[in-house]
């Protein structure tokens, strides 16, 4: 007959809970179980205090133990929202929303970025599919835009070639000397009349590539309110790589 006892030693500014066996055998083991619980199972003539003082020795083994079995843990199901985490797309705020699911699938709904994942707390994985999600709509996205801004200029004889997404450390668009624009991925967080500024601002370095007063010229002639979008995109979206 197995005799199971719950006890407790103190240890450190915790106590180490763990259930005692005793039964016939000429060794103490200490057995560490997937769900973090502690068995003990002790000769039937040990002491309590012999069986408290061999946990003490072994504690940092049994929290090394626990931790092990922590990280293989099967996942818990997913929390309804992880709060206080935004993200910004076209001048709006959603929160994260993230929901266990079989399949992987993303959209933002109701003030919400829901993300549909099998792994809901591989924070990694979670954060590289919304990475990925973003920087599906903002190809989306800066196309129309683009296409929009290229018809805006051509009457100043500029034509815009094909622009590639690039993440820079210190601006959201730029432009090589033959042409070629780039748009940071990170502008889908800004509202589509701030996107235009920055590529209305790129397209029209093709015809000045310096910010001359001429530049400045031509800028303020497509869009007399580019200031006010300036401020704004600096006010909503953050600039980082
Ligand atoms: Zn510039």
């Amino acid at each position: 007959m197995k005799l199971t006892d719950i006890h407790r030693v103190p240890y450190g500014s915790q106590n180490i809970t763990f259930a005692l066996e005793y039964s016939p055998r000429k060794t103490l083991a200490i057995e560490i179980h997937p769900d973090s619980s502690i068995i003990v199972k002790a000769p039937i003539d040990a002491t309590i205090e012999s069986i408290e003082a061999k946990i003490v020795r072994r504690a940092t083994w049994i929290a090394r133990q626990q931790r092990q079995f922590a990280k293989y843990a099967p996942p818990l199901p997913a929390p309804e929202c992880i709060s206080g985490e935004g993200y910004r797309y076209l001048g709006r705020q959603y929160r994260l929303k993230l929901i266990a699911s079989q399949i992987d699938k993303i959209l933002l709904w109701q003030g919400r970025l829901e993300v549909n994942t099998p792994t809901p707390f591989d924070r990694d994985k979670v954060e590289k599919s919304i990475a990925n999600w973003f920087r599906g709509r903002a190809t989306i996205v800066f196309d129309e835009r683009y296409h929009y801004c290229t018809q805006l200029v051509s009457p100043h004889d500029i034509q815009g070639n094909k622009f590639e997404l690039r993440t820079m450390s210190k601006c959201w668009g730029s432009c090589t000397p033959k042409g070629k624009i780039f748009l940071h991925p990170l502008l889908i967080g800004a509202p589509k009349d701030c996107i235009d500024y920055v590529i209305i601002h790129e397209l029209c370095h093709l015809q000045f590539p310096n910010h001359s007063t001429s530049f400045y010229q031509l800028l303020e002639s497509i869009l007399p309110d580019w200031h006010q979008r300036k401020d704004r995109l600096n006010s909503q979206v953050e600039l980082r790589k």
